[in-house]
């Protein structure tokens, strides 16, 4: 599948859509999430069209992520007491729905509850042979 300039957020970039920006710059755009997952939930999205982290180009990436960096103080700063979540999703199969890549950015105070983390530890065996197995994919990564 290739990127789809369609895309919503796409849109928004392009201006045919309307968006709550809190601030554009020359390579990013963030945002709020329309549907906050807490108050302050923004999004973090690059200019470039892209689906996912795979797709995008180191240039843009460190553009996003610096971007990301940004906003997160500032959602500490707005937000006092809170945590601040950072969540990227890519494929539907993580739960991705927009495929635009974007960084969430969320003032979060749920601590433990908001079901991310595994119930128990896994057993060693299964903590080396994952370990092995993204160890041997980084070997093969220029
Ligand atoms: P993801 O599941 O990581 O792809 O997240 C996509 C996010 O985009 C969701 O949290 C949606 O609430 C949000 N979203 C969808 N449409 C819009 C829109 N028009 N403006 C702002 N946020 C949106």
């Amino acid at each position: 599948m290739s990127y789809d300039p369609a895309n919503i957020f796409a849109r928004i970039l392009r201006g045919e859509i309307p968006a709550y920006v809190i601030e554009d710059t020359d390579h990013t755009l963030t945002f709020m999430d329309i549907m906050p997952k807490a108050d302050g939930h923004a999004l973090v999205i690059p200019k470039e069209g892209a689906r996912n982290i795979f797709e995008i180009s180191d240039e843009a990436l460190q553009h996003v992520i610096t971007q990301v960096k940004r906003v997160a103080r500032a959602a500490q700063r707005a937000y006092p007491g809170k945590g601040i979540r950072v969540i990227q999703l890519n494929g539907s199969e993580a739960g991705q729905s927009v495929f635009h890549l974007h960084f969430h950015v969320i003032p979060s105070a749920d601590g433990m509850n908001f079901g991310f983390h595994g119930g128990a530890a896994a057993d060693e065996k299964s903590l080396k042979e994952n370990a092995q197995r993204l160890k041997q994919a980084l070997a093969t990564l220029a």
